[in-house]
């Protein structure tokens, strides 16, 4: 679960890490309002959106008077970040920078851990850092049993710094970090960037947060803080009806019995030419209900040309789900076209049954696969 800069920031700010003063603002007048209030020299205006790069893509100005945040948020409102409109902005103080540093701690499939990342080069252009000269980036492995101790976030911060003065409270911003991190089961806790003002004080001026999904019910103040797209709303709206739902955005509606299924069914597809709008798995069951339920999922979805249906009849004999589906298409209307794969326990029985219907029904995956993406075509 991501979370937005203004609620990361506030995260920081309880556990002791250095960030400037900031309001969130929805609207000009208040960020306008918000400028005043803050009274500072200089506030930068930063668009609040799910992802990063916000830089680089115009959502973040400093401005040093009202007609100039005026100006900055009315820009920035509505602004579409790689997908995301931003209709939240941060106005936060500003601070003089003299320069950037990047700090994360995020998990790392490779060493099975925890790792540390710290690079002198920090800032908007981080990913070209790591991919020119990834020796400026510094990867430190956490033991977990060890955490970090005073010796290792010297050691760390050394990294960065070369005052002992700055070692220091670096150190100390590296071992709240990772407190933040283990205590709210964090997967990312990223400050890029940190920085060093010309009064040679340490802060964090960016701050970013993601949570491990499967831990949020042990932590329902973070839980609190999702705030889902439209697509995660659908998604959870899926979960809650007990179905494991990802949206993909291609042309071929999936309805799958068994995860395994449902991922040979998507390479199927895009074998064939095409793209699968979703990843469903309805689980094993395949009454009425059920998949009166996963259709009207799959039909919310405009993309959607052709649905594919298929499913594997182990316990659940195909017979009784082809009648299930016949049940259920009476009360859905549709136009759609559907193609429906039914193997295993009486197959036969079960593709008699869907004869002469509207279905489109294919005996092998293969031939599932093919004439979805034909139909979409
Ligand atoms: P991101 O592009 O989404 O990562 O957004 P950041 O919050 O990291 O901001 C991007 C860049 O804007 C930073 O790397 C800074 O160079 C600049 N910036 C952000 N806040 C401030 C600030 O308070 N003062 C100054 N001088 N520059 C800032
Ligand atoms: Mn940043």
């Amino acid at each position: 679960m991501k979370i937005h800069e203004y609620q990361a920031r506030d995260l920081f700010a309880s556990y002791g890490i250095p960030v400037e003063k900031s309001i969130l603002c929805r609207d000009v007048n208040d960020a306008v309002k918000a400028f005043q209030e803050l009274d500072a020299p200089m506030v930068v205006v930063k668009a609040q959106v799910h992802t990063g790069g916000r830089g680089k893509a115009g959502g973040v100005k400093l401005a040093t008077n009202e007609i100039d945040v005026r100006k900055h948020a009315a820009n920035i409102l509505g602004l579409d970040i790689k997908g995301f409109i931003v209709d939240r902005i941060l106005v936060s103080r500003a601070v003089d920078i003299e320069s950037e540093f990047y700090v994360s701690y995020v998990i790392d499939r490779k060493s099975k851990s925890t790792i540390l990342m710290l690079s002198r080069e920090g800032g908007v252009d981080i990913e070209d850092v790591a991919h020119t000269t990834p020796e400026k980036i510094h990867k430190i492995v956490i033991d977990p049993l060890i955490g970090v101790p005073d010796y290792l976030a010297r050691q760390a911060a050394f990294k960065l710094f070369d005052d002992i003065k700055q070692v220091r409270a670096a150190a100390s911003i590296l071992q709240k970090l990772y407190k933040l991190f283990v205590e709210t089961d964090a997967s990312l806790a990223e400050i890029n960037p940190l920085v060093l003002t010309p009064d040679k004080e340490v802060k964090a001026i960016d701050a970013k947060m993601t949570f491990d999904d499967n831990a949020l019910y042990r932590h329902p103040k973070i839980a609190a803080l999702f705030e889902p797209t439209e697509e995660e709303k659908k998604e959870q709206k899926a979960k809650s009806k007990g179905f494991s739902y990802v949206h993909l955005g291609g042309e071929i509606g999936c309805m799958v019995n068994g995860a395994g299924l449902a991922m040979a069914t998507m390479d199927m597809i895009k074998l064939y030419g095409g793209n699968p709008s979703n990843f469903l798995d309805i689980g094993g069951s395949s009454n009425p209900t059920k998949v009166i339920e996963a259709m009207k999922l799959l039909l919310s979805d405009k993309d959607v040309k052709v649905v594919l249906i298929n499913i594997f009849g182990g316990i659940t004999r195909c017979d009784d789900v082809a009648r299930g589906l016949l049940d259920a298409f009476e009360q859905i209307k549709t136009n759609i076209p559907i193609v429906i794969r039914l193997t295993g326990t009486n197959e036969k029985e079960g593709r008699e049954l869907l004869k002469g219907t509207h279905f489109h029904v294919a005996e092998t995956m293969g031939e599932a696969g093919r004439m979805a993406v034909e139909l979409v075509k």
